[in-house]
C-alpha cells in the first residue's frame, strides 16, 4: 500500500497568486520565523537536527549536524549560500519552488540566518532561471518592505540582506565550492577540500551552503515540530520529498512523495506517474539525478530514500528520476549523459577532463557501430583510471566528484545491458530508431 504523503513543500502551490506575500501570510507564513526568533539560535538549530532533515541538494547530509559546523566565535563574519543552480539533467524541483512559493523559502533563509548568526546571505541560481528568478526578486523585495528582511528583522534588531545572484550557466557551479568561486565573481573552479566551507567558505569567512529544497522545508519543522517532520520519514531521514519525474511514463512532473515510496509506485501510482504509455514496459530507472547509476527492471521496489538507495549501491541524489522503456537504446542515453558531463567538466583534473572525453567518444563510436568488442573492455578500463575500483560510492581522485561519478555509470550500464553493446558492435549499426540527438549531430 502506498503511503500518503503530506503536503509540506507544495501546500501553496496552485493557490491564486501563491508567489506573493499576501498568498503566503494568508497561509500561516512567516509565522514560523517569529516564532524562531522567540527562541534562541542554538534551539532552532536542535530542533533542525532532530527533525532529521536531510540536505535535498545531492549529498543528503544531515542539515542541523552541517550548521553546527559552522564556529560560534569566528571574528569573521559569517555567510549562507543558497544554492539555486539547478542543473543536473532531469532534475527540475527548485525552480518550481521558486516559481510557485518562493516565499517559503524566503522564510526558511530568514530562519537558517537567525539561527547560524549569519548577516548576508546570498541566493545563487542557474543562469537560465530568468523567470524564476525574477519572481524570486519580486518576492525579496517584498520581504524587506515587509521587515522580514533588512535592519532589524521584524522589529527584533536581528540584521538580514538577501542578495539574489544569477550564474552563467555552467552546471559546475552547482557544486558548492565552484558555486563560491563563482559568487566571488571568479571562474566556477571547485576548491579543494579541506578546509570546507562551513569553516573557509565565502571570502574566506565560515559559509553555510544550502540547496533550495532543503531550506525551504524549514518553516514547517519550526511550525510543527521536529517531531512531526522526522515522523513523516524514516529512520534517518525525516520529511517528504520533491520527486522530478520524467521519461516514458504517462504522467511527467514534479510531485511530493513519501520516501517511503518506491520507485515501482512512483511510476504506477494514479497520484504520481500514472504508469508507461500504452504497449510500454520499463526498461531501466534512474532514480537520482543522471550521475546515479541505473536500476534494471527487476530493482524498482527499492524506496526513494536515501539509505535504502545506498543499499543497493545507487543513490537519491536531487531526487530526478528518469524512465527509460523498451525502446530507448542504452548504448545512446549513456553516451548523452556522458557527453554532458564531459562537457561540464571544468578540466582542472586529469582524470575528469580528459577521461570523460574518452568515454565520450568511445561511446559515440559504439552507438554509431563502428565499436570493437575489446572497446568493452577498454571503457572499463579507461573508467578505472578516473576512479580505481570502480564502486559506489567513487573513489575520490579528483578536486570534486563530477568526475568520479561517471564511472559507476558507465560500468553498471556495461553489466546490466552488456547484449545491447555486443549488438550494436555486430550488427555495426544501433538496433534502435535514430532520435533528435542523432539526426542533428548527422547533420553537422
Ligand atoms: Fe573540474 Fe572535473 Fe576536477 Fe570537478 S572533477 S574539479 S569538474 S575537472
Amino acid at each position: 500500500m502506498l503511503p500518503a504523503a503530506e503536503k509540506v513543500i507544495t501546500r501553496n502551490w496552485g493557490k491564486p497568486d501563491s508567489w506573493t506575500l499576501e498568498a503566503y501570510r494568508k497561509s500561516g507564513g512567516y509565522q514560523s520565523l517569529e516564532k524562531a526568533l522567540g527562541m534562541s539560535p542554538q534551539a532552532v538549530t536542535d530542533e533542525v537536527k532532530k527533525s532529521n532533515l536531510r540536505g535535498r541538494g545531492g549529498a543528503g547530509f544531515p542539515t542541523g549536524l552541517k550548521w553546527s559546523f559552522v564556529p560560534k566565535d569566528s571574528p569573521k563574519p559569517k555567510y549562507l549560500a543558497v544554492n539555486a543552480d539547478e542543473s543536473e539533467p532531469g532534475t527540475f524541483k527548485d525552480r518550481y519552488i521558486l516559481e510557485n512559493d518562493p516565499h517559503m523559502l524566503l522564510e526558511g533563509i530568514a530562519i537558517a540566518a537567525f539561527a547560524l548568526g549569519v548577516h548576508t546571505a546570498y541566493i545563487y541560481a542557474r543562469g537560465e532561471f530568468k523567470f524564476p528568478t525574477q519572481r524570486l526578486q519580486g518576492a525579496v523585495d517584498e520581504a524587506y518592505q515587509a521587515g522580514f528582511f533588512g535592519p532589524s528583522m521584524l522589529g527584533k534588531g536581528f540584521a538580514l540582506d538577501v542578495y539574489v545572484v544569477r550564474g552563467a550557466g555552467a552546471y559546475i557551479c552547482g557544486e558548492e565550492t565552484g558555486m563560491l568561486e563563482s559568487l566571488e565573481g571568479k571562474k566556477g573552479w571547485p576548491r579543494l577540500k579541506p578546509p570546507f566551507p562551513a569553516v573557509v567558505g565565502l571570502f574566506g569567512s565560515p559559509t553555510v551552503v544550502n540547496n533550495v529544497e532543503t531550506l525551504a522545508s524549514v518553516p514547517a519543522i519550526l511550525e510543527h515540530g521536529a517531531a512531526w517532520y522526522a515522523k513523516l520519514g524514516t529512520e534517518k531521514s525525516g520529511g517528504t520529498k520533491l520527486i522530478c519525474l520524467s521519461g516514458s511514463v504517462k504522467r511527467p512532473g514534479v510531485f511530493e512523495i513519501s520516501m517511503r515510496t518506491t520507485v515501482r509506485q512512483l511510476i504506477e501510482d494514479e497520484r504520481y506517474g500514472q504508469g508507461m504509455p500504452a504497449g510500454r514496459k520499463v526498461k531501466a530507472v534512474i532514480p537520482g539525478g543522471s550521475s546515479a547509476p541505473v536500476l534494471a527492471a527487476n530493482e524498482l521496489d527499492v524506496e526513494l530514500e536515501f539509505e535504502a538507495l545506498k543499499k543497493v549501491d545507487n543513490m537519491a541524489g536531487s531526487g530526478g528520476v528518469i524512465v527509460m522503456d523498451d525502446t530507448t537504446c542504452m548504448v545512446r542515453s549513456l553516451w548523452r549523459v556522458i557527453r554532458f558531463y564531459a562537457e561540464e567538466s571544468c578540466g582542472q583534473c586529469t582524470p575528469c577532463r580528459e577521461g570523460g572525453g574518452w568515454l565520450e567518444k568511445i561511446l559515440e563510436r559504439i552507438e554509431r557501430g563502428q565499436g570493437r568488442e575489446s572497446d568493452l573492455d577498454l571503457l572499463m578500463d579507461v573508467c578505472d583510471n578516473i576512479s580505481p575500483g570502480v564502486a559506489w560510492p567513487p573513489a575520490q581522485t579528483t578536486i570534486c566528484v563530477l568526475g568520479p561519478s561517471m564511472p559507476p555509470a558507465v560500468a553498471a550500464g556495461i553489466q546490466m545491458f552488456r547484449d545491447e553493446y555486443l549488438t550494436h558492435v555486430r550488427e555495426g549499426r544501433c538496433p534502435f530508431p535514430p532520435d533528435r540527438l542523432l539526426l542533428r549531430l548527422a547533420r553537422v
